[in-house]
């Protein structure tokens, strides 16, 4: 941690009225360039001439997320990246993509992030850093925000829309670098008409901090630049961040705050009557983007089919649709709260490491509200961070219910209310369910009945 004077407590960050930030480096073990920029920011912020980025601003530097995937060194790991260095880590870590792990924290390093830095340092931009075997565009890094889904949409438009063109036109300033949207394209159907990003899901940690109103960062740089320029673009990406944020901090500081308590004030002046989204599709961006590429030239092959070389003249693709957003295909009612017996206490547990409160009844108490009845579960035919997803399909009922004392109840008038209501919707894209996490109590009732009932209830009258 960096601090201008010293702080050694998350009280003393408080009171000190400072911006936090935090930038992680290797959550994919073999992806070491953003371990490397960390380093040497570090090295100009304490001996070089970067000493001003600490004047409005607290900076916390992990450059070593996956140390245990870091660690499994291995010959030709990156193979496909231009004069790696001959040894790099893992990507996963004891056989987790630790990117992969945001909603379900089936690992100690997610369990970590949230109980020691999340949850006590609160930091109101996280940074990300990764760098991808993917599409040969043309930039020298590519970037993402925290998709926006069920959260509050300003911290994530902030930095989509003004935070990240700053930073993209200094880096041009200063450094000549071009930067731009993550994405890939299809190179069969040159030239690119579409550029189409990642995905939305909070289970990726930048977008998992939307939920929570803080604002974030995913850094890929690309895998074809020789290695001391990745390092060079991270280490620009960033310094340059931190230029921003340390003059914005303020700015920062209160489109977060604004947020917790608009989330707040929505529960508790509307909460039964509005619906958020649970499913989502990507979508394009209203502007267009003119793409960098290095450019694909069609030959036909002996068979008489169209193929593709890629040469080494990198072309600017005009007018090419920008799939950087998300909308909801489906949406459901945002509760006043959730309800669910003791005998899962797991689930509270659960809700407890991403740092939401969880209270017990103290007497017996009827609600009225909506159970959502289970039909059948759909499970993905692929296996995803050791586990195959469930989709719940279903109806929600309205209803009342009893429940007893120590039975517990989720509040949603408070900050992480959209963070609660993506873990819990039953029909969520990346919610518990959808990480198994009821399948076996599930699954038990639908051996001897036609339907089951998801056995968190959510209650719509105050
Ligand atoms: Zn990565």
């Amino acid at each position: 941690m960096l601090a201008n004077p010293p702080v050694s407590t998350p009280e003393q960050a408080r009171q000190s009225g400072k911006l936090l930030v935090y930038i992680q480096g290797n959550i994919h073990g073999g992806e070491v360039e953003g371990k490397e920029a960390s380093l040497i920011a570090i090295r100009e912020i304490l001996h070089g001439d970067k000493r001003h980025l600490l004047e409005n601003q607290i900076i916390l530097f992990l450059p070593v997320y996956n140390s245990d995937g870091n660690d499994q060194m291995s010959d030709n790991s990156r193979p496909s990246q231009e004069m790696s260095p001959q040894l790099a880590g893992q990507r996963s870590a004891h056989g987790y993509d630790l990117n992969r792990d945001g909603m379900i924290i089936d690992t100690i390093e997610t369990e970590a992030l949230y109980k020691n830095l999340v949850q006590r340092w609160d930091p109101d931009l996280f940074v990300d850093l990764h760098t991808t075997n993917g599409t040969w565009h043309g930039y020298s890094l590519t970037y993402a925000p925290s998709y926006h889904t069920a959260g509050d949409a300003s911290p994530s438009d902030y930095t989509a829309e003004v935070m990240l063109p700053a930073i993209r036109q200094s880096v041009k300033d200063k450094f000549n670098l071009d930067f731009n949207w993550y994405g890939g394209f299809d190179y069969r159907d040159w030239p690119p008409t579409q550029l189409r990003t990642y995905h939305h899901a909070p289970r990726y940690l930048t977008n998992n901090m939307g939920l929570r109103n803080r604002m974030a960062i995913l850094s890929e740089t690309f895998a074809h630049d020789r290695f001391y320029k990745r390092v060079h673009a991270a280490n620009v990406f960033v310094n340059e961040i931190l230029e921003y944020s340390n003059a914005h901090a303020s700015e920062i500081r209160d489109i977060n705050r604004q947020a917790d308590e608009r989330v707040v004030r929505q529960i508790e002046e509307d909460a039964g009557n509005f619906q958020n989204g649970v499913q989502f599709e990507m979508v394009a961006l209203e502007e267009p983007l003119d793409l960098l590429s290095y450019k694909y030239i069609p030959y036909t092959d002996e068979d008489g089919s169209t193929q593709f070389v890629r040469s080494s003249e990198i072309v600017e693709i005009k007018g090419v649709q920008n799939f950087n957003a998300f909308a909801a295909t489906k949406s459901s009612t945002v509760p006043v709260a959730y309800v669910f017996s003791a005998q899962f206490s797991g689930l509270a547990a659960k809700l407890g490491q991403h740092g939401i409160a969880v209270s017990t009844l103290q007497q017996e108490q009827e609600f009225a509200g909506e159970s959502f009845r289970v039909d059948a579960i759909a499970k993905q035919g692929f296996v995803q961070n050791n586990h195959r997803n469930s989709l719940l399909e279903g109806e929600f009922e309205a209803g009342r219910q009893s429940f007893a004392a120590g039975d517990y109840y989720v509040a949603m008038n408070n900050r992480l209310a959209n963070l609660i209501f993506y873990l819990l919707e039953p029909e969520a894209d990346d919610g518990l369910a959808y990480w198994n996490f009821f399948d076996d109590y599930l699954e038990a009732e639908l051996v001897n009945s036609a339907s089951s009932e998801y056995p968190v209830f959510k209650v719509l009258e105050r």
